[in-house]
């Protein structure tokens, strides 16, 4: 074999680092915010016998446009979505790709605020689309001003904002979503990815579309629905949006197994959802213990918890891996993350934290 540099590459690739969250098998994997629930038995078996009757099909090609996912997912969202509004694709990942071929690309450039996302400017890297950045306000808010001053700073055609944020957890004030719409020229795309388990009384970007042509709010069913493993995320946005990216996805992009397994979910949504409540109050367990045990706990809408005042990362991520647990170094100073699991992962990550002591120096 020969290596990377002996290939000729294109020349804006040379040099990057693909994802590359670890995928050790751990008995407690708190790492990349998965619902660590188990998909319910009758779910599971209702899953299994429309992916049986999909299979019998697969001789033919799936419903390019996947028609029926469509109005599942508008059924599901509510707020008056029609199914033309809705796309989706595998994962919210591919999601953000079709965007970013269709309105980014060489030439143009996306707007983001770091620390976000780890996927967003890479994506936006495969896309050809140059990754711009502006800085965040204290405790990783972004006001509307802030907002404002960047996009007119920077003049993007796309911003990619992230609610609430990953990494740090953070809300995202709806009057910034409304600011930035206002006052940019290009597409507004709004990673919802945790939406679920967001406050009930706090609203979701899919209340401003309305009037809103250049918005697109972004969705998962690899969190709160726990169906990571199938990879299937959708967007909601005016029915132009969705003709715009029927001009970049691959035909077929949505195979009748995941649309079938994606469909079943969909009618077992309040019980998909169920675990939500547990894992909200899981996180906000973190959120209360953490301080206890000497960590500052940032603020989180999420189902994991950006904690601070770790006095070496690696060290402390290697402690925990030895104790059999997984979390994330994010790259951010003295910090780590954690996903809110069930009760007994929550517990026994705090308890091994606690083990090793102040500032996790064990
Ligand atoms: C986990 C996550 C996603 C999910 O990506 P999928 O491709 O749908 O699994 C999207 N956006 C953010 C911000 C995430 O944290």
């Amino acid at each position: 074999m020969v290596s990377l540099s002996d290939l000729p590459l294109r020349d804006d690739l040379r040099g990057m680092t693909p994802y590359g969250a670890p995928q050790d098998a751990v008995r407690y994997a708190l790492n990349v915010n998965e619902n660590t629930h188990p998909i319910p038995e009758d779910v599971a078996r209702d899953i299994v016998e429309s992916l049986a009757r999909a299979v019998l099909g697969a001789n033919r090609y799936p419903d390019r446009e996947f028609s029926e996912l469509r109005t599942a997912f508008a059924g599901y969202l509510g707020h008056g979505l029609d199914a033309d509004q809705i796309w989706a694709a595998n994962g919210s990942n591919e999601i953000i790709q079709h965007v970013l071929q269709a309105f980014g690309g060489p030439g143009r450039r996306v707007l983001g605020f770091p620390p976000t996302y780890s996927m967003h400017p890479i994506i936006a890297a495969g896309t050809g689309t140059e990754w711009v950045t502006a800085e965040r306000d204290a405790g990783y808010r972004i006001s509307p001003e802030t907002a404002v001053a960047a996009v007119e700073r920077t003049d993007p055609d796309l911003v990619f904002l992230c609610a609430p944020n990953n990494p740090t957890g953070t809300p995202l004030p709806i009057e910034t979503i409304e600011a930035v719409y206002a006052a940019s020229r290009g597409m507004v795309f709004v990673d919802e990815a945790y939406a679920e388990f967001m406050p009930d009384e706090v609203p979701s970007a899919l209340t401003l579309l309305p009037g809103r042509e250049r918005l697109i709010v972004s969705r998962t069913m690899s969190k709160a629905f726990a169906f990571a493993g199938v990879r299937v995320g959708y967007l909601a946005a005016d029915a132009a949006v969705t003709d715009a990216l029927r001009l970049v996805r691959l035909p077929y992009h949505l195979s009748a197994l995941t649309q079938a397994a994606a469909l079943a979910a969909l009618r077992h949504a309040p019980e998909m959802l169920a675990m939500v409540d547990d894992i909200r109050g899981q996180r906000d367990r973190l959120l209360a213990e953490l301080p206890a045990l000497g960590y500052r706990a940032h603020e989180s809408q999420a189902n994991f918890v950006l904690f601070d005042g770790v006095a070496d990362p690696h060290a402390t991520f290697r402690a925990l891996r030895e104790r059999d647990i997984l979390i994330r170094d994010v790259g951010l100073p003295g910090a780590l993350r954690v996903t809110a699991g069930t009760e007994e992962e929550t517990s026994y990550f705090l308890a091994a934290l606690a083990e090793l002591g102040a500032g996790g120096a064990h």
